[in-house]
């Protein structure tokens, strides 16, 4: 079965860091579970995830219970921007400066006003190495697709919001985004494996000289027993004993090397500890893409918050991309990210 590396390692991190204990093999995760942790996810406490019984897929069952858990009892804040005024024209500047189709054309439709929601999802962090360091990190995505929309959590402060409790809460807050959240928090993951990469990347030059210096140290200190192995006075029994401690010590090196690995092993912690949901107004475009022969209507948002188009998802990856790709597809062609077009 194929696996998602990305969504094995949130899969991965989430077990652990609740206590769960997990093994990656080819067939998939095998974890061991808490008792309270398999009745939370309504697994059993011995579960192999990822083959066919448990698929780590998007919109897999087992996925969107993992996600819950991941969210659950986060406080959440429901508010609605107050837009003071929706654009209404100059679109056709908007979409060609926020989005480019790299080998297609694309043709502004209509527009209409509408409403959309965001999340702005706070997330702490905590990676440990030889070293612990912590931070928040605070990512927005549109919920019905999962874009990321960078600056929007900044931007919003400078608008009014009307908070609305959670007894009223208007319609337009879904319930059923879990497919958009769980490309959130890979995204999520992806921003703080990036922000982290300093740290790893520091880890990995304290490892690497380490390694080094325990090399020299076991060299010189072989060549030194192997220099006194020549002194007349030692005798037959305690030249053998020298010599098989010459023998260890390439052993004896791999098994610090092999601790200074375990040492300077960076882990990262995600955990998200609040979210805020806003309602948008916002101009709702359709614009149709012309590919070839072949053309497809792709609806778009203007974001009166960030002032720019939403940026699109990739359809292969469904990372979050502004330069498309088009190309061919089973039955229609399909937009993908410039990485996943080289795929
Ligand atoms: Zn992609």
């Amino acid at each position: 079965m194929i696996q998602d590396l990305e969504l094995v390692r949130f899969a991965t991190d989430f077990l652990e860091n609740n206590g769960g204990l997990v093994d990656a093999d080819p067939d998939g995760l095998h974890a061991l579970l808490p008792p309270d942790l398999s009745v939370a996810l309504n697994l059993p406490e011995d579960v192999c995830l990822g083959g066919n019984d448990y698929p780590l897929l998007y919109g897999s069952p087992t996925l969107d219970r993992l996600v819950h858990a991941a969210t659950a009892g986060i406080p959440v804040a429901y508010g609605a921007v107050t837009i003071p005024y929706i654009k209404k024209a100059g679109f056709d500047t908007a979409v060609n400066r926020d989005l480019s189709f790299v080998n297609g054309k694309v043709q502004i439709g209509v527009h209409a006003e509408s409403r959309t929601t965001y999340m702005v999802l706070t997330s702490r962090y905590i990676a440990l190495s030889d070293e612990r360091k912590e931070g928040l990190m605070r990512l927005t995505f549109h919920e019905p697709t999962g874009a990321v929309i960078a600056g929007f959590e900044d931007s919003v402060t400078d608008f009014e919001c009307t908070y609305f409790r959670q007894s009223h809460l208007p319609p337009q807050f879904s319930t059923r985004i879990g497919v958009s959240l769980q490309t959130a928090l890979k995204s999520l993951q992806d921003r703080i494996t990036e922000d982290m990469a300093p740290f790893a990347a520091s880890m990995c030059r304290r490892l690497h000289r380490d390694v080094t210096n325990t090399r020299e140290y076991y060299q010189s200190l072989a060549e030194e027993m192997q220099a006194s192995l020549a002194h007349p006075n030692l005798s037959d029994t305690q030249r053998m004993e020298r010599q098989q401690k010459i023998d260890g010590l390439p052993a004896e090196a791999d098994r610090k090397i092999s601790d200074l690995q375990h040492k300077y092993d960076t882990r990262i912690g995600i955990r998200a500890c609040a979210a805020e949901r806003y309602l948008v107004n916002v101009a709702h475009l359709i614009l149709t893409i012309l590919y070839r022969k072949a053309t497809r209507t792709l609806p778009v948002f203007y974001n009166p918050v960030t002032q720019s188009i939403d940026p699109l998802v990739c359809e292969s990856c469904r990372k979050t991309t502004r330069r498309i790709v088009l190309q061919d597809g089973k039955t229609h062609f399909v937009m993908v990210c410039p990485a996943c077009s080289r795929a």
